[in-house]
């Protein structure tokens, strides 16, 4: 652990993010900092994977598609048509090559921040949900249940969250994700829609 890393980093996202997506970057790596503490996760990664997971956020989707191309990263249909989820795809390249971070559970806890998953390891969850409750996050009419939720139950917050967003999504006109259909369908089979 290197806390000087974090700091490192985190001037640098401060150069490449607009000053929104930054302080909401903080927001996310504090609020995850405090979810880790809460269920026994590593702190530090938790830190890391927070301040992270946004690093792609500063290209368009055009742009994503042809990094993406040139990474070897392949893309469904529905992905390429989902310019949200891109920076998520492509986020653990870039914080690999730029912000030198290779560790298997941050990367994958950026990879699956926007969608969730199938079956999510317990920092994939933190970042999911720190992604959505952080300080900055507007507010909106769920927010305090999901806040008190995190700390309380955080596989059922993530649950709330993914069932939250598939109608949002839907109602917006766009594609649901794969990954976030497979999320909430994980969840509702292991009894979280019945509480
Ligand atoms: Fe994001
Ligand atoms: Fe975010």
């Amino acid at each position: 652990m290197d806390r000087n890393r974090l700091y490192e980093i985190r001037k640098q996202l401060e150069q490449d993010l607009p000053e929104d997506r930054y302080q909401h970057t903080l927001g996310v790596e504090f609020t995850a900092a405090c979810l880790a503490m809460r269920y026994g996760a590593d702190v530090y990664k938790a830190e890391l994977a927070g301040l992270l997971h946004d690093c792609a956020k500063m290209y368009s989707g055009q742009e994503l598609i042809r990094l993406c191309a040139e990474a070897g990263v392949e893309l469904t249909e529905g992905e390429k048509a989902a310019p949200k989820v891109l920076h998520a795809v492509y986020g653990p390249v870039l914080a690999k090559q730029r912000y030198g971070v290779d560790d298997v559970e941050i990367l994958s806890a950026i990879r699956w921040h926007t969608t969730g998953r199938e079956n999510m390891a317990l920092l994939d969850k933190i970042i999911y949900t720190a992604d959505f409750i952080e300080p900055c996050r507007e507010m909106i009419t769920i927010l305090p249940e999901i806040r008190s939720l995190a700390f309380k139950d955080l596989t059922y917050a993530v649950f709330r969250i993914a069932e939250e967003t598939i109608p949002y999504v839907k109602m917006r006109g766009l594609p649901i994700d794969s990954h976030t259909q497979g999320c909430y369908n994980w969840l509702k089979e292991n009894g979280f829609h019945d509480r």
